[in-house]
């Protein structure tokens, strides 16, 4: 009787445990969307001011000069962008996928080979040193 209490108890806390980490992961989902939410609002900001200017230059009937003009608004938009992939990475694998680096389809992390191109999958560091290790 005993033992079967403990194995419910077990059983309750693993149930636990799981419900916990998906909390967290929903709870981490919820943070990186409104963060790429927010980031996806500064590049329309952006796109809006360089549109503006743009529009003031042709009705002040000035030359556009890339460089003095925008060059501060596209660095400003490369940081974001690059932001913005780290972000959708981060998403990816918080659902235990990756993307392909050839098609940038969204795969299984345990794939060895894309199901839309066929690429073969690098494995990461971590199982890779495992994997070495293990030759050795
Ligand atoms: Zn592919």
């Amino acid at each position: 009787m005993e033992n079967v209490m403990n194995k419910l108890s077990q059983k309750a806390i693993q149930t636990y445990r799981s419900a916990a980490e998906m909390t967290n992961r929903i709870t981490c989902e919820i943070k990186l969307k409104a963060n790429m939410a927010d980031h996806k609002s500064q590049i329309n900001d952006l796109y809006e001011q360089m549109g503006k200017k743009v529009y003031e230059k042709y009705l002040l009937k000035e030359e556009i000069n890339m460089q003095s003009d925008f060059e501060n608004d596209c660095n400003m938009l490369d940081v974001l962008a690059n932001e913005v992939e780290d972000i959708r990475m981060q998403l990816l694998s918080l659902k235990d996928l990756k993307q392909c680096p050839k098609c940038h389809y969204e795969i299984d992390l345990e794939f060895h080979y894309c199901p839309n191109c066929g690429l073969e999958q690098e494995q990461d560091n971590h199982s890779q040193m495992t994997d070495y290790e293990e030759e050795k």
